[in-house]
């Protein structure tokens, strides 16, 4: 009983901190949409203190274009515990020192959300079905719906 409620107690942490992270990024976009226009990226910032995850750590510094469709799919937070946020880049910014923007793909998107359950099956497509969309769209072929 004590192990199972120790359990319970960790998953409602483990939720509750990915609320928080949900919350605060959510805030975060309303205040990007009130600068739509001027915004030229999103820039990923990680929390580089020896806690980060390989992912978190690999994403720090890039910079994303807001208006890429795989963009939201990596919105923050990547997983439980991660402290990430988007800092918004303006155009200017992004002129001046010409900043790398990624090509973010459908593929790199899905690996970085891998960890992302919470989106259930409404959310980002797992790597395998984007690998076998890809490979049918390579091969010319017409991707049809599985029944379900
Ligand atoms: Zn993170």
């Amino acid at each position: 009983m004590a192990g199972l409620l120790t359990d319970l107690s960790k998953d409602l942490a483990t939720t509750g901190l990915i609320a928080i992270s949900q919350a605060i990024n959510k805030g975060r976009d309303v205040g990007f949409g009130a600068i739509k226009d001027q915004l030229g990226a999103f820039q990923w910032s990680a929390i580089l203190d020896g806690r980060e995850c390989p992912e978190c750590s690999d994403l720090d510094g890039k910079y994303f274009d807001p208006n890429n469709p795989n963009v939201s799919w990596i919105e923050p937070p990547l997983h439980s515990r991660c402290r990430c946020i988007y800092v918004g880049v303006l155009k200017d910014e992004i002129e001046s020192y010409e900043v790398p923007v990624e090509d973010l793909t459908r593929a790199d998107a899905a690996n970085y959300a891998r960890n992302k359950w919470w989106l259930g099956k409404a959310g980002v497509p797992s790597v395998k079905e984007i690998a076998k969309a890809e490979a049918a769209r390579q091969a010319g072929k017409k991707i049809k719906n599985k029944p379900k």
